[in-house]
C-alpha cells in the first residue's frame, strides 16, 4: 500500500470523469480497461463493477498501477501496454482486487495486500499474486537507458547498458579517418530517465 499511497497526491478528485477525456492533464480513462473490469465483476460483484473508473496516469515512476479506494479508481501505468497484454491484464486485476476487497469489507479494517486481498486476487483469476507490482515497468525501465551521442556530427544509438569500452562513432571514423577509431569521435554517453508517453 506504501507504493498506492505515494501515488495518491492529487488524485483523490471527482470519481466521475468522462471516458476518454484528460483529467488534470495526465489521466485518462480508457473505455476498454472498464470493459475487462466489468467482465472480470460480471459473476463477482456487477455493481462494484458499474462503479470503477479505469485509465491512464501518464504520470507514474516506478508503479505499474494504484487502485485509489475512496472512489474506486484504477490508474495504470502507460508503459505497461508496451511490456504485453498480459502485463495490462494482471496489473488491472491487481487493483481491481485492492477494491474488491474493500468493498467486500467496507467497515474492517484490512491489511493492503492481506488475506481479504488474496482471496479477491484468487476470485479474480490471479491466485498467488505477489504484492508488489514494479518489476515489470522496472524491466521496461531498463530499456534504452544510456545514449551514445557523436560530438562530430550529433548521430546518436541507444543502449541497455553503458559501454564498457570506449566507442566512437562509426559514421565519423569511416568518413574522416579511413575507418579507424579516433577518440574525436568517440560516444559522449549519457543516462537517459526514460519518461512515460505524454498525453
Ligand atoms: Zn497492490
Ligand atoms: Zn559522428
Amino acid at each position: 500500500m506504501r507504493e498506492l499511497l505515494s501515488q495518491i497526491e492529487g488524485l483523490l478528485g471527482p470519481s466521475h470523469i468522462p471516458p476518454g477525456s484528460v483529467s488534470r492533464g495526465f489521466r485518462r480513462r480508457d473505455p476498454l480497461l472498464e470493459e475487462k473490469v466489468r467482465k472480470a465483476l460480471q459473476n463477482l460483484d456487477p455493481p462494484l463493477g458499474a462503479l470503477v473508473t479505469a485509465g491512464w496516469n501518464s504520470r507514474m515512476r516506478t508503479t505499474a498501477g494504484v487502485a485509489i479506494l475512496g472512489c474506486n479508481q484504477i490508474w495504470l501505468h502507460p508503459g505497461l501496454r508496451e511490456v504485453s497484454e498480459e502485463e495490462v491484464d494482471r496489473t488491472l486485476l491487481h487493483e481491481l482486487a485492492h477494491l474488491l476487497a474493500r468493498h467486500r469489507h467496507p467497515h474492517r479494517r484490512i491489511e493492503p495486500h492481506g488475506e481479504e486481498w488474496r482471496v479477491a486476487c484468487r476470485d479474480l483469476g490471479i491466485p498467488g499474486e505477489s504484492r508488489t507490482h514494479r518489476l515489470p515497468f522496472q524491466a521496461r525501465r531498463m530499456k534504452r537507458h544510456f545514449i551514445l551521442r557523436c560530438p562530430v556530427c550529433g548521430r546518436h544509438h541507444e543502449r541497455v547498458r553503458r559501454p564498457r569500452r570506449p566507442l566512437a562513432c562509426l559514421h565519423c571514423c569511416l568518413t574522416h579517418n579511413g575507418g579507424l577509431y579516433d577518440e574525436k569521435f568517440r560516444f559522449v554517453v549519457s543516462s537517459k530517465d526514460l519518461q512515460p508517453e505524454d498525453y
